[in-house]
């Protein structure tokens, strides 16, 4: 599917997502070359940034109601539910056992030495108990304008349920839903198409702003976090798209690229949220309903890319002190770090706080953090990356399981 216009400018016949990768790669350029001069272009990627936020709310609501009401089944949208939580539980288990594993076999802490001192206090996991009651909105316009994605997926769902059950009364609301949905989506491709200067000026900021001198000593560790990212990607979702879905996963890392570069610039899951709605309904043909639902639970609970990290992370700290790590501190910390990622909000930085959950579980001073904190960013990107790339899986997933998915659209060559 393309964005075609009548447009016969050359940018104009340019697809999106190379102008989104050129973006990326002269953001990196202009980095390395002008230092920290290059924050001047900051302010562009925050525009843009924050352009996107503005749709969150608006779209996951309107998107989740017509959704919704165009599958007018509350026992599909049950197992829906049931089956995204599985498949979410499953890849993050996945993920933190390969950064687990990659660092053990790569020992990027090994014969390291670095000093470090902060003042850092342990996070506590949130209980099941907490995070079940807090799912049900006291007040939906208080969730709306605070953004609380979970309480709104509860709120649309109920509407939607509600304006199926009344049939024809409900009708016009639909139809206003239908209306706004839809010109959510314009506004989305609107914004999108900026992207390339966002993309830009977000990247060009970072590089610049990471000089050698700290990169170099963490290269080790960077590397394993971004092999483990890689190969989670390409080896675990893609077999499950091609195992389960018996669909072609090259289609699949196609459609998703515009979320996957908005993701690493921005570090940040939630904000590409209305990117990742984009792709999966525009390049992989999910439906509203699955799209609306399954995107935002992931942005909110599913980490897989966090969870990596805390694997990787754990055990490079663990060797850079000589500390010995047993079975058991290894099953811990599948378990420990897969209910952190859960809880890790897709904000920039978040999983760097919720690492302190697994250190603390193994013992491990919280202190040694501050010796990767001063490169997060770097390890951010890939796994907000990979955090997004993982919600898109699962959604086409759930959507071909549940007849939700338009292969045609799947299948399409060109891609925005
Ligand atoms: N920045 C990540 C995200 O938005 C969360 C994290 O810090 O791990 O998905």
């Amino acid at each position: 599917m393309s964005d075609k216009s009548s447009t016969t400018t050359l940018w104009g016949r340019i697809p999106l997502w190379q102008k989104i990768l050129a973006g990326l790669a002269l953001g990196i350029l202009a980095g390395a070359l002008m230092g920290e001069d290059a924050s001047v272009f900051k302010p562009i990627g925050d525009i843009f940034i924050s352009a996107i936020k503005m749709l969150i709310v608006p779209l996951v609501f309107s998107t989740l109601v017509v959704g919704i009401t165009a599958m007018r089944d509350p026992q599909k949208m049950g197992r829906i539910g049931a089956r995204t939580i599985v498949l979410y539980l499953i890849t993050t288990a996945f993920a933190i056992s390969i950064g687990l594993l990659a660092s053990w076999i790569f020992q990027p802490g090994v014969g390291l030495d670095m000093s470090f001192e902060s003042g850092m206090e342990a996070k506590e996991a949130p209980s099941l108990v907490e995070i079940l009651v807090g799912l049900v909105p006291q007040n939906p316009i208080d969730a709306l304008a605070s953004g609380n994605i979970l309480q709104i997926i509860v709120f649309a769902i109920g509407l939607g349920i509600s304006l199926t059950l009344i049939g024809e009364k409900g009708e016009p609301v639909v139809r206003i839903f239908e209306s706004f949905a839809e010109a959510m989506y314009k506004l989305t491709s609107i914004v999108m198409a900026f992207a390339p200067f966002g993309v830009f000026g977000l990247i060009a900021h970072v590089a610049g702003s990471y000089g050698l001198e700290v990169l170099l000593p963490l290269a080790k560790v960077i590397g394993v976090a971004y092999l483990a990212s890689i190969l989670h990607v390409l080896v675990v979702y893609t077999g499950l798209l091609a195992l389960i879905g018996k669909l072609n996963p090259l289609r699949y890392l196609q459609g998703i690229l515009d979320a996957l570069v908005v993701a690493y610039s921005s570090a940040s899951s939630s904000g590409t949220l209305p990117v990742s709605i984009r792709c999966a309904q525009k390049n992989l043909g999910v439906s509203e309903g699955v799209a609306g639902f399954v995107l935002p639970v992931g942005a909110t609970i599913n980490m897989d890319g966090t969870a990596i990290y805390q694997g990787v992370v754990a055990v490079f700290i663990a060797q850079l002190l000589g500390v010995d790590l047993s079975l058991m501190d290894y099953g811990m910390i599948i378990v420990t770090g897969t209910l952190a990622s859960i809880g890790t909000a897709g904000v920039p930085g978040a999983g760097l706080v919720m690492l302190s959950i697994v250190m603390a579980q193994i013992g491990l001073p919280l202190e040694a953090i501050a010796v990767i904190a001063g490169i997060d960013r770097i390890l951010d990107m890939a796994r907000t990356s990979v955090n997004v790339a993982g919600d898109l899986m699962v959604t086409t997933l759930v959507g071909k399981s549940e007849g939700e998915l338009d292969e045609t659209i799947y299948n399409a060559p060109g891609k925005s």
